[in-house]
């Protein structure tokens, strides 16, 4: 069975996103530890955290992500930015490794008012200061593919490998999202363009670092560069191109996310739109 599901809220408590989870049917669930574009941290009672625990092990919807705030860059010039989010990324992963969350997915950084070379060199250093801090024994932490908007890194598969690289002896891999990859000019809507998206992945990263798939339409036109998700099927990509995900031998055994907009009962059309997309087994 293919595992798929959503990014879900985890306001009030966060035990309550397995329930919402339920809800719409997932079986698998992203959510944030804090309100994505906002700095302020709760501190978590004893209640709360035994709830999750107890959630996580009697609801059966794994594996859990969690996905880090919008507002750290890794990447930035301004050193006391840099910290600070070096320091974002410190208390969510303590908390992941706590509540033994499987996945942890950051956009590593944008390279603003300096050279990308610079960018990604900051990078290299903020997860050098992060994985001291932070021995990874639960969570492994995934760079995501990223469409390259306003300095993106990591909107190539080359600036990927080059992130994570040097830390090969860490729990670290990447999450791949279907509409940043077809906005950053990866054709993977076409089974050409699919085969040798794929072929790239294996020959620089390793498929078996590869954790995670985003799995989004896209609002704007293929190698846009732009980050706009869009419901499956109804973007650019198209169905076929979840098509061939869904079906191929290795991704189908990754867990595949929504970040879909909310509203209404989206996130159960596009979670059955998906189911929908994958072939039936071969009778016996
Ligand atoms: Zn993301």
């Amino acid at each position: 069975m293919v595992k798929i599901g959503t990014h879900v809220s985890s306001s009030k408590s966060l035990d309550l996103v397995f329930d919402r989870a339920k809800e719409v049917n997932a079986s698998t669930i992203q959510f944030f530890l804090r309100s994505p574009r906002s700095w302020s941290w709760k501190e978590r009672s004893e209640k709360e955290l035994e709830n999750f625990h107890l959630k996580k092990k009697s609801f059966g919807i794994n594996p859990v992500i969690v996905h880090a705030s919008y507002l750290f860059n890794l990447a930035s010039a301004d050193e006391a930015l840099r910290q600070k989010s070096i320091d974002g990324v410190v208390q969510e992963l303590k908390l992941c490794e706590e509540l033994g969350i499987e996945y942890y997915v950051i956009h590593a950084g944008k390279a603003k008012n300096q050279p990308e070379e610079k960018a990604v060199k900051n990078i290299i250093s903020s997860l050098e200061q992060i994985f001291k801090k932070v021995p990874l024994k639960n969570t492994t932490f995934l760079v995501e593919t990223l469409a390259g908007q306003k300095g993106e890194i990591g909107k190539t598969t080359e600036e990927i490998k080059t992130l994570i690289k040097p830390f090969e002896t860490e729990n670290i891999g990447v999450c791949i999202d279907t509409c940043h990859i077809f906005a950053a000019g990866y054709k993977i809507n076409e089974e050409d363009g699919f085969k040798s998206y794929k072929q790239e992945l294996e020959k620089l990263i390793g498929l078996d670092r590869i954790k995670v798939i985003h799995c989004n339409d896209s609002k704007t036109p293929f190698n846009s560069r732009r980050d706009r998700h869009e419901h499956i099927g109804k973007g650019s990509i198209g169905l076929n191109g979840f098509k061939l995900f869904l079906n191929d031998p290795f991704f189908r055994t990754l867990p595949f996310i929504l970040e879909t907009p909310k509203s209404g009962n989206w996130d159960i059309i596009n979670i059955n739109t998906l189911k929908s997309l994958i072939d039936a087994p071969v009778a016996q």
